[in-house]
């Protein structure tokens, strides 16, 4: 069904610094509503030919100018989204379905500070340097950036997650080819619109818009990108590699995860239940770094569950544009169906169902009737090798299960595939420090969670990613180092 009372939105591809139209376009959805009310371009070979040759282009004069050149014009840049944050968040919250305060006080904010952080963090960087007395030699390593980078992002948290890899990219002396999700296109369009304010040249960011199948796949396989950065689900993470493997390109793929938390019998509950209810549930669950197994020592399990399912109750599900909603829209009606499936499977499988999904009922406003709403849901008596153990869910439902001993459950803990983000709850800080070193995960947060800086790296391990990012090891990612070695 189509939003009859507004016009359609129809975003065009930014390249060379021109919005060109496309010729075909696919639908995209108000996930809060289930109307049609946007068109994207549905970019193939042809439009990511055009991208890559304008990105070509550019990266002479980009390369060679100074780090503080490139500093200060990342700096407008970010001056420019802050001051249309407002503008930003709304079209977020819209495109995305999550809530209104979300977008303006993670997303939105976020995006502006990747700007800021890079046009500081590329000023600081040394490369190194070594001394041979002995046959009177120095050598030292320069490090230039690559060329045209490919980037790719997914719709959880689409301008955060696209402007965390521009901002690196062109810091470095990169142009870029950007193919944000096709189901959540709008800001990136919106941020096009102000590159030629900022003072970024023509050419330098470049974004074509479509499907991972058309678009992303024509950017993974063109010759003159030497390098992909991707953020998404491990199954297009191994297509990527696969379609990238004939040009030996530089990736970083930062993917899925199925995120533990811990908590020890010594934890303190007033701080860790408030954050794990966050942890489980923010942005509808759509984030990679949300978790979705608790694992609660048994003297303090019934308590536990108890405490959460009664704030997990209290999380208000609705239309993501009231302030006062805690829980939006998922991204589409076939994720909706996906998330749903796995708590119906959870019950053929004897779990129990505490509260949200089939257990709870949803009210929602008449105009969101159609959207695509879910009650955020704790599943408890759960096995370790059902598949709401092992698969990523992505949606606001989540798994409690009692453990026994500090051996047991990093076992259990580790017992995945994947390996991206873990929290630990203890007043032990003995045991904080040896729990922490024995997960496999990227990012172990103890007694808190989110709380992240950009300067230390960001990434997973197994089958949650390779490489990692933040400020030396984007540095690292984006450009190409040489070593120099001269007699004197
Ligand atoms: P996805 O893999 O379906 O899509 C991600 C992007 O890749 C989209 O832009 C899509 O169009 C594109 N794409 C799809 N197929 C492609 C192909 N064959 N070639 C090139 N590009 C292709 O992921 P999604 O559903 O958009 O995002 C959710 C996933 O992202 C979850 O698994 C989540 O955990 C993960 N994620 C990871 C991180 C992280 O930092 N580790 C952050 C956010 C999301």
């Amino acid at each position: 069904t189509m939003a009859h009372s507004e016009a359609l939105l129809v975003l065009e591809n930014f390249i060379a610094g021109k919005f060109v139209p496309c010729s075909s376009y696919i639908d995209s959805y108000n996930p809060s509503t289930g109307d049609v009310y946007c068109r994207v371009p549905d970019s193939g070979k042809e439009e990511v030919e055009a991208a890559v040759k304008a990105a070509k282009a550019a990266f002479p004069i980009w390369s060679s100018k100074s780090p503080l050149e490139r500093s200060q014009i990342l700096n407008k840049l970010a001056d420019l989204i802050e001051h249309d944050l407002e503008a930003f968040a709304q079209a977020e919250s819209k495109d995305q379905g999550k809530t209104i305060t979300f977008a303006r006080t993670v997303d939105i904010p976020r995006a502006v500070y990747n700007f800021r952080f890079f046009a500081s963090s590329i000023l600081h960087h040394t490369t190194e340097c070594t001394e041979m007395a002995s046959v009177g030699c120095v050598h030292y390593t320069l490090r230039a950036p690559v060329g045209v980078a490919g980037l790719i992002s997914p719709w959880n948290l689409p301008l955060y997650l696209l402007t965390w890899k521009i901002a690196p990219a062109i810091a470095c002396g990169n142009t870029v080819v950007a193919k944000p999700s096709e189901m959540t296109s709008v800001t990136a369009w919106m941020m096009c619109k102000l590159l030629e304010k900022a003072g970024v040249p023509h050419g330098v960011v470049n974004v074509v818009f479509g499907t991972g199948a058309k678009a992303g796949e024509a950017l993974v396989c063109h010759p003159d990108v030497p390098l992909i950065s991707f953020t998404g689900s491990t199954l297009t993470a191994q297509r990527i590699t696969e379609k990238s493997a004939p040009h030996c390109k530089r990736l970083s793929l930062e993917l899925g995860g199925k995120n533990p938390a811990i908590v020890f019998d010594d934890a303190d509950l007033s701080q860790c239940i408030p954050t794990t209810l966050r942890s489980s549930f923010a942005n509808q669950g759509e984030i990679c770094l949300c978790t979705s197994r608790i694992f609660v020592q048994r003297g303090i399990y019934s308590e536990f569950l108890k405490r959460f399912v009664a704030e997990a109750k209290k999380w208000k599900v609705g239309n993501p544009s009231d302030p006062t909603v805690d829980v939006g829209a998922l991204i589409s009606k076939e994720h909706l169906e996906k998330v749903r499936s796995y708590v119906k499977k959870a019950q053929a499988e004897g779990a129990r169902v505490l509260c949200g999904e089939g257990v709870d009922s949803l009210v929602l406003p008449t105009s969101n009737q159609k959207g695509y709403f879910m009650l955020p849901t704790v599943i408890a008596e759960v096995k370790d090798e059902s598949c709401c153990m092992q698969e990523e869910i992505f949606g606001p439902v989540t798994c409690v299960v009692a453990f026994d001993t500090e051996d047991e459950v990093i076992g259990r803990a580790n017992g995945v595939k994947y390996g991206l983000a873990a929290t630990v709850w203890s007043s032990n800080v003995g045991r904080v420090h040896r729990v922490a070193r024995r997960l496999q995960s990227g990012l172990v947060w103890t007694n808190c969670w989110l709380i992240r800086d950009l300067n230390l790296p960001f990434g997973g391990m197994k089958a949650s990613g390779i490489g990692r990012e933040g400020a030396k090891d984007s540095y690292e990612f984006f450009t190409e180092v040489k070593t120099i070695t001269v007699k004197h």
